[in-house]
């Protein structure tokens, strides 16, 4: 149902443009015109009910006067006649929509919008829109858009939520010299979204890269599953990722835009590369558009200028793709290419005398041999060279080594001469730019590409175990009892359930019950303050530890409750906490969110300051597997400090990727009833010693 309508929007053999006016200026005007001067060559039929005939062509009063069958309508009247109108639309047998029309969930009317949508699926019908722009497509010479021209054509699609950013940059691409062959505007997404559009591109033959402009998801999961699965690069920008951001595109779209770093999260794990900007939007289709992924990491650079070498070497390594040197062998060849006073190493620096036959042998070596995973060629225009010249000898090179498969990217830093042989190099597939920093980044594209895709196909084989029985108990009871969040002693039962290692607890209603309770742990025991109301135990003054003797906790028992009784005269004790006091180690946070957008997902990161003043922390939507944990475990900046610094031993990460792997069982198995949780701190220790959970908290969903 999903190709079969956007087959029938993208590749009508005929379309109809319901409410097509013969007054310039109006979008029903627009489109028509935009259909019929440039290049669509299927049936085109106006619809409108006081007009015979507008821009030469019959117009029909009603869709279900037109003689023919009619593929595709687009849909420009007024939002209240678009219920009727798409409801004509069903019973001529159009296959999909293009409703352009605003005036729905974005203005609150979302009983209208979904209205239009339930009508259209009455009929087998499918909606792109409402509130856009329209499509446009190179291929099939459709403009079906209020836009003014088709985008410069190239081999990228555009799948754009703001419609008016798409307007600008269809204008862009031409400025730009970024090719697209397809633009959609998707606007309010009511029926079709990212999800279906992107699964209809990948199998688009004229689409080799997908470009999104993101504001927000309505089923991130959805768009997770299909961009995984998709062959072919897709690259996102996403609005929003400030808190103030995040609240301009929630009224913008109406639909919520989720917090930055989940976002940054789900993107990664669905394999699709982000860009920064608008600017680097650009920079990077170009590569994707044009070049095969980057699937090592050895990115050989090679220059006329020690100036742009050092610039691209400071940025391969900002963009992750340090450089290193290349072998002696491929270093003693190079040598060959270049003056006495030139270098091999990497950048190889073929010198300002460079003309065009050492950029080309040079090029020609370095790109054909087996060590060179990608291959950034700089250029500084000279007196002595023509930029023409040598763009001809690196594609010459290029295509003369026999080699396929290999990414390529050009940065010529100069004047006119150098632009011109720049759009050369692009029509000819090899994407060029004008810093040396944004052929970097765009072959760090290439390469990130790879890497996500690598690990995004990657099976994930779940841990922990299946607790959920005693898990829903517990839950359960502190339902019955009225309370939407568990005590440490409930949380960690669940906890538990699904494997994680947590210290041993007992409650204690009574001093003399406290006792027997250590005396069975063993001491020294931890005594800590167990009341629904006070999740900050500390605050409260309700956490004893390292209670050595039955006499300590006597005085710890009576303390606490006095602490506690203090600090909220209303608040029910249900007792204290006596537990197994764990011994000293790296405190870490793992924590839980149920994101309205990707649901439940993981953060990780140091505890203590680390997570309060520098807030390093890392999310994954869940479920997480143990190898993607240690990836979270190597992302953070204190990373090094889990690897052991100074002496100290190596943290036992496996154990810590374990238990982040079955903590995430457990939130999405739980993903109904837990809306947060927290294991503050988690102690981790020597490599072999494992880990363990010493506080637990869970808050519960409403129900
Ligand atoms: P809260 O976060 O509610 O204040 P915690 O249970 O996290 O209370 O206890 C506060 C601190 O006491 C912890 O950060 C940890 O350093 C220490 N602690 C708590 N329980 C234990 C335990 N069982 N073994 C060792 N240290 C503990
Ligand atoms: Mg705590």
């Amino acid at each position: 149902m999903n190709h079969e309508a956007l087959d029938g929007i993208m590749h009508p053999k005929a379309i109809a443009v319901v409410g097509a006016s013969a007054t310039p200026g109006k979008i029903g005007y627009t489109v028509l015109d935009n259909l019929i001067k440039q290049g669509y060559t299927g049936t085109i039929y106006p619809i409108n009910p006081s007009a015979e005939e507008i821009l030469g062509l019959k117009c029909y009063p009603s869709i279900l006067d037109v003689p023919g069958q009619v593929d595709a309508a687009v849909i420009t009247i007024p939002a209240k006649l678009v219920p009727q109108g798409v409801e004509e639309c069903g019973k001529k047998g159009v296959k999909g929509l293009i409703v352009i029309t605003s005036g729905f969930s974005e203005v609150g009317k979302r009983e209208l919008e979904d209205e239009i949508v339930a009508l259209a699926h009455r009929y087998g019908m499918r909606i792109l829109g409402p509130n856009i722009v329209g499509v446009l497509s190179n291929s099939d010479g459709m403009n079906a858009s209020f836009a003014p021209y088709l985008p410069l054509p190239g081999k990228a699609t555009l799948v754009s939520q703001s419609g008016a950013l798409l307007i600008a940059i269809d204008a862009a691409t031409y400025t730009r010299g970024v090719g697209f062959d397809k633009m959609f505007s998707i606007g309010n997404m009511s029926d079709l979204d990212f999800a279906d559009i992107i699964e209809w591109l990948n199998d688009d033959p004229n689409t080799s890269c997908i470009t999104l402009y993101i504001e927000g998801f309505k089923n991130g999961r959805s768009f997770m599953d299909v961009c995984r699965r998709a062959t072919k690069p897709i690259i996102g920008l996403k609005a929003g990722v400030s808190a103030h951001g995040a609240a301009a595109a929630a009224s913008h779209t109406g639909s919520l835009a989720g917090a930055a770093k989940v976002y940054g999260a789900a993107l990664q794990q669905a394999g699709v590369v982000q860009a920064s900007d608008l600017d680097n939007l650009f920079d990077r289709t170009l590569a994707l558009s044009l070049q095969p992924p980057m699937n090592g990491d050895n990115l050989l650079i090679i220059t006329n200028g020690g100036g742009v070498g050092v610039l691209a070497t400071d940025s391969a390594e900002r963009y992750g793709l340090p450089l290193k040197f290349a072998p002696p062998e491929v270093q003693a060849e190079l040598k060959k290419h270049m003056p006495d006073f030139g270098s091999a190493k990497n950048p190889v620096d073929l010198t300002g005398m460079a003309g065009n036959e050492w950029y080309h042998d040079a090029v020609k070596y370095a790109y054909a041999h087996n060590w060179v995973d990608g291959l950034t060629i700089l250029y500084c225009e000279t007196a002595v060279t023509n930029p023409m010249e040598i763009a001809q000898s690196i594609k010459a090179a290029i295509d003369e080594s026999g080699v396929n498969g290999k990414p390529v990217s050009v940065s010529f830093v100069g004047g006119e001469r150098s632009e011109k042989a720049m759009a050369w190099l692009v029509e000819h597939g090899l994407p060029a730019y004008g810093a040396p920093d944004r052929a970097v980044n765009a072959m760090a594209a290439l390469r990130e590409y790879a890497r996500m895709k690598a690990i995004a196909s990657e099976s994930i084989t779940p841990c922990g175990d299946e607790g959920r029985a005693i898990a829903m108990k517990v839950i359960e009871h502190a339902r019955l009892d009225g309370r939407d969040s568990l005590t440490e002693i409930e949380a960690k039962q669940v906890f538990s359930a699904y494997g994680l290692p947590v210290t041993r607890t007992k409650l204690a209603t009574s001093e003399d019950e406290a006792v027997k309770l250590a005396q069975e742990i063993g001491y020294p025991v931890v005594m800590k303050i167990v009341s629904p109301e006070i999740l900050h135990k500390s605050d409260a003054g309700g956490v004893k530890v390292n209670i050595k003797d039955e006499a300590s906790v006597r005085e710890a028992f009576r303390t606490i409750m006095a602490n506690a009784k203090d600090y909220n005269a209303e608040a029910h004790i249900h007792g204290i906490a006596v537990q197994e006091m764990a011994p000293w180690g790296t405190e870490v946070i793992l924590g839980s969110v149920n994101d309205p957008t990707f649901g439940p997902t993981m953060m990780f990161g140091l505890g203590g300051i680390f997570v309060e003043v520098l807030k390093d922390v890392t999310f994954r939507v869940a479920p997480v597997s143990s190898s993607q944990a240690l990836r979270m475990l190597g992302e953070i900046r204190g990373a090094p400090i889990l690897a052991g610094v100074r002496g100290e031993s190596p943290r036992d990460r496996a154990a810590m990727a374990e238990t982040i792997c079955a903590y995430s069982t457990m939130i999405l198995d739980l993903a109904d009833e837990i809306s947060e949780s927290d294991a503050n701190p988690v102690l981790v220790y020597a490599e072999g010693k494992g880990v363990k959970v010493v506080d637990a908290r869970i808050i519960l969903k409403k129900k």
